[in-house]
Parts: C-alpha cells; sequence; structure tokens
C-alpha cells in the first residue's frame, strides 16, 4: 500500500471510474471525533483516489482539517482531489485554491450592523442568571450568538445549558430575530452547550456541490456523488447533503465503519 500511497496521482479526467467522486465528511467519517485520520485511513483513500475523485467536506475551517488530516511535511491539499473547508466556502482543487465566499460579503455590512445591533439589544436585556463576554463571535461563514457569551466557564456553560433547557433562551431569541429579520434568507442552529450559529439559507454542506458541478467546465461531470457522513439524521450537519437528489448518501457510525464501506463498494 505504501508504494501505491507514493505513486503519482492521475489527473481527475484520467480516473478509471471517471464519472465518479466520494466526498467524506471528517469527525466521525474519516477521524474519530476531532482527533487525527489513522494512517490505514489515508493508505485506503490514496488507493481510492486511483480510482474516483476524492473529497473531504467539513464545517471547520482548513487549520483544524489540516491538523486532523495532514501532518507537518503533507498538506491536506495534497492528499485530496477537493478540500472543502467550512462546507466549502473555502475550497481546493487539485491543491489549488477556488473562489472563496464569506458571510460578511454575502449579507453586506449594512444590513449586518442591522443584525448586530439587533442581537446586541437582546442579550442587553435579557434576564439570565449570568453573563460573561463574546456575546457575538463573527467567523467566515457564519456568526456565532451567545446570551452567556462564549468566554464563561465550563462550569458556568453547563449551568447555563441546564437554565436555557428548562426556559428555552435560545429557542425564544431565534424566534425573535427570525421575526425581525423575515427577509434576510438567514437560517439558524441551535447546537452545543451555549451558543446558536446564524448563516445563509442553503450554507450547509451542499453548499460545496456548486464546485463538484462546476468540474464540467473542466470535462468531468460527476453524475455519481457519493457522500459518507456520521451524522445523517435530521438535524445533524450531514443531513442536508445524505437527502440531497444529487448524491448517494451512506450513514456510518466510525471511520472503520467508512472503510468497510469503501472496500465493499470500490474492491479495494
Ligand atoms: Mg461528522
Amino acid at each position: 500500500m505504501a508504494a501505491v500511497a507514493a505513486s503519482v496521482i492521475p489527473a481527475l479526467d484520467q480516473r478509471p471510474v471517471k464519472n465518479t467522486i466520494c466526498l467524506f465528511d471528517v469527525d466521525g467519517t474519516l477521524t474519530p471525533a476531532r482527533r487525527t485520520v489513522s494512517p490505514e485511513m489515508l493508505a485506503l483513500l490514496s488507493q481510492l483516489r486511483h480510482k474516483v475523485a476524492i473529497g473531504f467536506v467539513g464545517g471547520s475551517d482548513l487549520v483544524k482539517q489540516q491538523e486532523q488530516l495532514g501532518t507537518a511535511s503533507v498538506p491536506v491539499t495534497s492528499l485530496f482531489d477537493f478540500c472543502f473547508a467550512e462546507n466549502g466556502l473555502t475550497a481546493y482543487r487539485m491543491g489549488v485554491p477556488l473562489a472563496s465566499s464569506s458571510f460578511i460579503k454575502w449579507i453586506g455590512e449594512e444590513s449586518y450592523q442591522k443584525l448586530v445591533k439587533f442581537i446586541l439589544h437582546y442579550i442587553a436585556d435579557l434576564e439570565i442568571p449570568k453573563k460573561r463576554g463574546t456575546f457575538i463571535e463573527f467567523r467566515n461563514g457564519m456568526i456565532n450568538v451567545s446570551p452567556i457569551g462564549r468566554n464563561a466557564s465550563i462550569e458556568e456553560r453547563n449551568e447555563y445549558e441546564k437554565h436555557d433547557l428548562e426556559h428555552g433562551i435560545r429557542k425564544k431569541f431565534v424566534e425573535e430575530i427570525k421575526a425581525a429579520f423575515p427577509d434576510l434568507g438567514l437560517t439558524y442552529s441551535i447546537g452545543g452547550q451555549i451558543s446558536f450559529d446564524v448563516f445563509p439559507r442553503g450554507w450547509d454542506k451542499t453548499y460545496c456541490l456548486q464546485h463538484v458541478e462546476a468540474e464540467k467546465q473542466h470535462g468531468t461531470d460527476y453524475t455519481t456523488i457519493h457522500f459518507f457522513g456520521d451524522k445523517t439524521y435530521q438535524g445533524g450537519n450531514d443531513y442536508e447533503i445524505y437527502e440531497d437528489s444529487r448524491t448517494i448518501g451512506h450513514t456510518v457510525k466510525t471511520p472503520e465503519d467508512t472503510a468497510a464501506e469503501l472496500k465493499k463498494l470500490f474492491d479495494l
């Protein structure tokens, strides 16, 4: 397998199964949650890459995926044909960056400020047992809003979560933003203990499929798009792309599960 891994990767239009691409979620699919990839998985992906095109699609930024999938001497962008960080807002094709997008570019400064004013006023008037700091975190593809603030301690987070569950603080907050800005085309996701994400509708993992479809311009029409993910249930971050009519979805529980499915599907 080492010989395969070290050999030259054929061009995208020279792959034996030219019209097929395999896309992978990262956490729980290629790696154990928040951990690094195994050498066995990398070897298998390299073998697969000699048959079909491969790509990952992860919600975190590329720095995180480099930590989990790459090494100090191996850039993650050399291990996959397509790297879709932040669901594809940051994208690489054969090691070369594609046009990127951002939340602020999409929403514009004026609308953004209206939204921020509303959120900060709402938090200012909110009655909750504790408030700390960093109530809005500005990220490339979204904003993350936390009524208690992101620099709450672990203990304060646990307390907040319990309070939120009892009183529906985040749920109500999201409803208020929706009512105030019905036309912004935003979507909301309550996750983790203390916060929720606000991002444009459609900026889930299906976002990356436009990059895959754009390959037609380069002469490769991916008529078969396999997607592998562990959170394919409704409300999970793989749900939309798993359900999308353009993909063939595979639910896996662990990286070992992914490996077994790949061996079966592609005779590796
Ligand atoms: Mg996952």
